[in-house]
Formats: structure tokens, sequence, C-alpha cells
């Protein structure tokens, strides 16, 4: 890596061992950041930290779940403890769940994507921006997002409800915490091979239908997410705030008519 524009920052990327969080995580190493790994499971997270470290970059990983806020805020304090600030968090930690049809969603089901995908996002970013406004860091809060971000999918209400939510938090977000020079922004991705999804995606049917759907030919990888999370965490973006970068290969603009 050629560009260092992180060096000198701490991030807190939740759900940050493996998937896109991972990849995010280690671009964000690589420009020189020290990363905080935050997610339900230390030992996914402390095998992430460690690779982290031996490629020579500093790591630690904390338990939390982020939709507790006492435990986000044990994470945030935890991280300041350890680092003594926090310039950049991103909102990574998702779950699908709550799939099937709208008339069949259970209530608990409802609840628990709803609860991770926005009220965490919510959770972390206000614990975040309370530090950053503390030590008058300008700092920088990612949110990401999906394609349901802006478009619905079949059974999938809840997940495509969250994923909306987040687009407006982000917005509002942005509105509120402009005056202190913290920005806010969104990352919506569309199809990206991770190790949880990549069995289905590079199966068919599913492989030949995304290599008709998305005009750059197929699913994106954790790189290509990571690569726009680090511009919207660099100095390079400092007039971008409530904004959202697709990366999707181009399906969201191809109407697939022909
Ligand atoms: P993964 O399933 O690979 O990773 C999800 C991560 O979130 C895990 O590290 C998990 O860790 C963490 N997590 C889940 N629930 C919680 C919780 N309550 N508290 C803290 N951490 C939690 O997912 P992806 O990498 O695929 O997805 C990452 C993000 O990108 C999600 O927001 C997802 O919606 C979004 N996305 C992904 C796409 C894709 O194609 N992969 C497409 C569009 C959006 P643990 O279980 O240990 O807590």
């Amino acid at each position: 890596m050629d560009t260092v524009r992180l060096s000198g920052k701490v991030a807190i990327i939740t759900g940050g061992g493996q998937g896109i969080g991972f990849g995010i995580a280690q671009r964000f190493a690589s420009e020189g950041a020290t990363i905080v790994i935050a997610q339900r499971s230390l030992e996914k997270a402390d095998a992430s930290t460690a690779q982290l470290r031996a490629a020579g970059g500093e790591a630690c990983a904390i338990r939390a779940d982020v939709t507790d806020p006492g435990q986000v805020d044990s994470l945030v304090r935890a991280t300041l403890d350890r680092y003594g600030r926090l310039d950049i968090l991103v909102n990574n930690a998702g779950r699908a769940g709550g799939n099937g049809p709208v008339l069949e969603i259970e209530f608990a089901a409802w609840r628990s994507v709803i609860d991770t995908n926005l009220t965490g996002v919510f959770l972390c970013s206000q614990a975040a921006a309370r530090v950053m406004v503390a030590q008058s860091v300008r700092g920088r809060i990612l949110n990401i997002g999906s394609l349901n971000c802006f478009s619905a999918q079949k059974n999938a209400a809840a997940y495509v409800a969250s994923k909306g939510g987040v687009l407006m938090l982000t917005k509002a977000l942005a509105v509120d915490l402009a005056p202190y020079g913290i920005l806010v922004n969104c990352v919506a991705p569309g199809s990206i091979l991770v190790e949880r999804n990549s069995p289905a995606l590079t199966a068919e049917p599913l492989k030949t239908s995304l290599s008709k759907a998305i005009p750059l030919g197929g699913p994106g990888s954790v790189d290509h997410v990571a690569a726009a999370a680090a511009f919207l965490a660099s100095g390079e973006s400092e007039f971008i705030t409530g904004a959202a970068l697709i990366i999707d290969g181009g399906y969201l603009s191809y109407a697939r008519i022909e």
C-alpha cells in the first residue's frame, strides 16, 4: 500500500473480525490506523487482530454486542483506556434473518434484525460521537448499508427496513454532528463475496444470474468496499457528509429490460 492516509487514527470497526468488516480493518491498518475490532465472538476477533498485528499493525479485540447500550459504552471506554482517543467508527455489524413473507415474520425475528442493523448503529454512533465531541476530534462515522437502502427485495422486510433506516440515520447524524466537524457517510455494497455467502453466490443458479444482473460481471470483493471506506475515512473526503456511496458493479443502474 503506497497511500498511508490514516496514520495516528484510532478506529473501532464493529463486526470487524470477518467478512467486509475484516476487509476494512486490513485496509485501515495498512493505511496506518490502530484497529479495535468489536463483536460478540472474541475467538474470531482475536484471530483477526492477531493477523493484523502479524502484518505490522496495532489492533485489539473487544467483546461487544452492539444492541446493548451498556456494552457499547464499555467498548468506547475500553478503547479510550487503551489508546486514548477515537477518530473513526465503522458501523459494520449486521445480520440478515427475519427472511420470509411479511405475513409470516415473527416479532422476535423482526426485532432482532432492527436491533442489530439499525439500533446498533444509533447506539455506537451516539457513544462514539460523544467522545469525539468531548475530545474535539473531527471524526468520521461510516455506516455499512446495502442496496436495500434504496430498493426492496422479496421476503426480507426486516432487513430492508433496517437498511433503509441506516441511510436516513446517516443523514440525520450528518446534520446533527456537522457543527462538530464529524462527518457521517454510508457505504452501500451490492453482492460482495464473503465466507458466509460465497458457497451460494459462486454456485448455480445464482452465479449465472448475478453475472447477468451486474454490469461489471459478478459479485465484488471486500477490497472494493474497503477502498471506498478508506476514502471516506480519510482527509480526502472533507466536504462529504450525509452521502451514500453505492458499490454494486452497476447493479442498481441497470434496468435489465432487453
Ligand atoms: P458477516 O456475517 O460475514 O459478518 C457480520 C459481522 O457482524 C460478524 O463479525 C458478527 O460477529 C457481527 N455482528 C453481528 N451481530 C452483532 C452484534 N449484535 N454485535 C456485534 N457484532 C455483531 O457479514 P458481511 O461481512 O457480509 O456483512 C457486513 C455488513 O455488510 C453487514 O452490515 C451487512 O448487512 C452488509 N452487507 C453485506 C453484503 C454482502 O454481500 N456481504 C451486501 C450488502 C450489505 P459476531 O457474530 O461475533 O457478533
